[in-house]
C-alpha cells in the first residue's frame, strides 16, 4: 500500500523533497484501515503536517478509501541521552474524505532551488576558502589531537565516531583553517557530496531573514540536504533561541542520517552559556578536541611555511626571534610577518634581525612590563653575581650551573614559555635540560633550607614586579 502511495506522491512533488521527506520514511504495519509509517524525528513529523499533509490525505484516500487512516511512529529525540532511540506511537486525526483531491503543491516548494533541474549538487558554493588546507596547516603538540581528529573525518565523513566534531580554542589558533581543511578534504575526494561551510554569524542572520520573508521551510528545506555541515563559532548562537532551535532539528536529521557535522567554539561546550542543553548534550556525542596556543617550535614552523609559501627569504634569527617573540596566536604572528615584510619592501631594506626590532616594537614593549625571561636572566645573574652571558654559555661551572637552573626554573614558573623556547634562551639547551633543572630546582627547595630561602627572596623581586 504504502507503495503505491510513494508513486502517487513522486508524481506530485519535486525529486529532491521527495528524496528529503519521503524516502526516509518506514511502512511499519497496516492494520485495517491504518496505515502506521515510521519518521525519524518530531522536526520530520511535524514538517509532514505542516508541508504535505494534503497530499498525504489524497494518497490514503485513494489508497485506503475514506475510513483510511495513517498513523506515525516517531523515532524520539530523547533530550539528554544518547541511549537508544525508543518508537512511540502518535495517532494523526482522521483523514476527513472531503479534502481528499485538494492537493496542490505548496508555493514554497517552487522556490527551493533543488527542484530545479539545471542545478547539479555539486555546483552548489561550498563557501569553502581553497587555501585552507590540511597541507598548508602546520602539526603541533598544540593541535595534534583535533587535526588528526579532524584528518580522520575528512577521509571517511560521517562514519567515524567523531560526529559531531567540536573544536573549540581560542582567537586566532586556527579553528577555521582546520574545519575548511575538512571541507577541501572532503570536496576534492567526493566531489558529488554537498559540503557546506557556514559561520554561525550567517547561519542566525539567513535564518531570521526566512522568518522575515515567510521561507523558514526553504531554509530548512536546503540545509537538511547538505552531506558535510560544517557550521563555525557556534558560541555565536548563544541566546539566539529561535535559531537554536532550528539547528536543533537540523542537527538531528542530518545526524540520524549519518550526516558529518562539525562545528568550532571559542570554548568548551561545558562553558557555552545561553545555549540549550539539549544541544549541548548532543555536542558531547561525538568528540571535542581543542586547539592550545602554538609552541615555540610550531610558530617556528607556521613563519617557515609561510614565507615558503610567499616565496620570500628571511634569515634564520629573524624567525627566531618572531617566534620567540609573538607567542600569542597564530594570526597575529601572520600579521606581524605581514607588516615585517611589507616594511620591508616600503624601506627598500633587507629584513634583518633591526628590522624587525623596529617593526615589533609596540608588542616587545608589552613583554617589558611583565616578568620576562630577559629580566628573569638579569635578577638571577645578579643575585648569584655571575655574568648574563654565562648563563647561556656553555660553562659547568658549580655557581654558574646553579644560576643557570635557578633562572631556568623561575621562567618556567612565571614565562608562558615552552620548555622548548626557554632551552632556546640559554645557549640553545633542549627542553630535557629544562625538565632536568626545574626538577634539580624542586629538590633542592625540599631538601636545602638555605637554598630554600634564596629561591623566596628571589620570588619576591618577581612578585614585585608582576604587581
Ligand atoms: P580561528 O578561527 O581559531 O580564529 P584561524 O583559523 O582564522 O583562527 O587562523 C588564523 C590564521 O592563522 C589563519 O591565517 C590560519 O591560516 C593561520 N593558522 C592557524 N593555525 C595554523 C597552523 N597550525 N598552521 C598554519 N597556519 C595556521
Ligand atoms: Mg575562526
Amino acid at each position: 500500500v504504502w507503495h503505491n502511495c510513494l508513486q502517487v506522491i513522486k508524481d506530485n512533488i519535486g525529486e529532491q523533497s521527495y528524496k528529503t521527506w519521503f524516502e526516509p520514511i518506514v511502512p511499519l504495519s497496516l492494520a485495517g484501515n491504518v496505515l502506521t509509517i515510521q519518521v525519524p524525528s518530531q522536526f520530520f513529523y511535524e514538517w509532514l503536517e505542516e508541508h504535505y499533509v494534503s497530499l498525504l490525505k489524497k494518497v490514503v484516500y485513494q489508497e485506503l478509501g475514506s475510513e483510511g487512516r495513517l498513523e506515525y511512529s516517531i523515532i524520539v529525540d530523547q533530550g539528554n541521552d544518547q541511549s537508544k532511540p525508543q518508537t512511540v506511537n502518535i495517532p494523526t486525526k482522521k483523514v476527513p474524505a472531503a479534502v481528499a483531491n485538494s492537493y496542490r503543491p505548496e508555493q514554497s516548494f517552487l522556490k527551493n532551488p533543488f527542484e530545479s533541474k539545471a542545478i547539479d549538487r555539486h555546483f552548489f558554493n561550498s563557501q569553502l576558502n581553497q587555501s585552507y588546507t590540511f597541507e598548508n596547516y602546520i602539526e603541533g603538540d598544540c593541535n595534534r589531537l583535533a587535526r588528526s581528529a579532524g584528518y580522520a573525518v575528512a577521509n571517511k565523513p560521517g562514519t567515524t565516531s567523531f560526529n559531531p566534531l567540536m573544536v573549540y580554542g581560542g582567537v586566532g589558533l586556527g579553528k577555521t583553517h582546520l574545519v575548511q581543511a575538512i571541507g577541501n578534504h572532503i570536496k576534492s575526494n567526493n566531489p558529488d557530496k554537498f559540503v557546506l561551510y557556514v559561520s554561525s554569524e550567517k547561519f542566525v542572520n539567513q535564518f531570521i531573514e526566512s522568518l522575515k520573508t515567510n521561507s523558514v521551510q526553504d531554509f530548512a528545506n536546503f540545509y537538511l540536504l547538505v552531506d558535510i555541515l560544517i557550521i563555525d563559532d557556534v558560541q555565536f548562537l548563544s541566546g539566539k533561541e529561535k535559531t537554536q532551535e532550528m539547528f536543533f532539528h537540523i542537527f538531528n536529521h542530518l545526524h540520524q542520517s549519518g550526516k558529518q557535522i562539525v562545528m568550532t567554539s571559542d570554548c568548551p561546550p561545558r562553558d557555552l552559556k545561553g545555549l540549550e542543553e539539549r544541544l549541548l548534550s548532543r555536542f558531547k556525542w561525538g568528540l571535542t578536541a581543542d586547539l592550545q596556543s602554538p609552541d615555540f617550535e610550531t610558530r617556528m614552523a607556521i613563519i617557515y611555511k609561510k614565507m615558503q609559501s610567499d616565496g620570500i627569504h628571511i634569515p634564520d634569527n629573524v624567525i627566531e626571534y618572531l617566534a620567540y617573540s609573538v607567542d600569542t596566536n597564530v594570526r597575529e604572528l601572520e600579521g606581524v610577518l605581514i607588516s615585517l615584510i611589507a616594511q620591508s619592501s616600503l624601506n627598500r631594506k633587507e629584513i634583518d634581525l633591526e628590522l624587525a626590532k623596529s617593526a615589533l616594537k609596540h608588542i616587545i614593549e608589552d613583554v617589558e612590563t611583565e616578568v620576562n625571561l630577559d629580566f628573569i636572566q638579569k635578577t638571577v645573574a645578579e643575585y648569584f653575581q655571575v655574568s648574563l652571558d654565562s648563563l647561556k654559555a656553555k660553562t659547568r661551572k658549580k655557581e654558574i650551573v646553579t644560576a643557570r637552573q635557578v633562572a631556568m626554573y623561575f621562567a618556567k614558573e612565571y614565562t608562558s614559555h615552552s620548555l622548548k623556547s626557554i632551552g632556546y634562551h640559554f645557549g640553545g639547551r633542549d627542553h630535557s635540560t629544562v625538565i632536568h633543572s626545574v626538577q634539580t630546582v624542586s629538590d633542592l627547595i625540599d631538601t636545602d633550607k638555605k637554598f630554600k630561602a634564596s629561591i623566596q627572596e628571589l620570588q619576591k623581586k618577581f612578585r614585585v614586579k608582576a604587581g
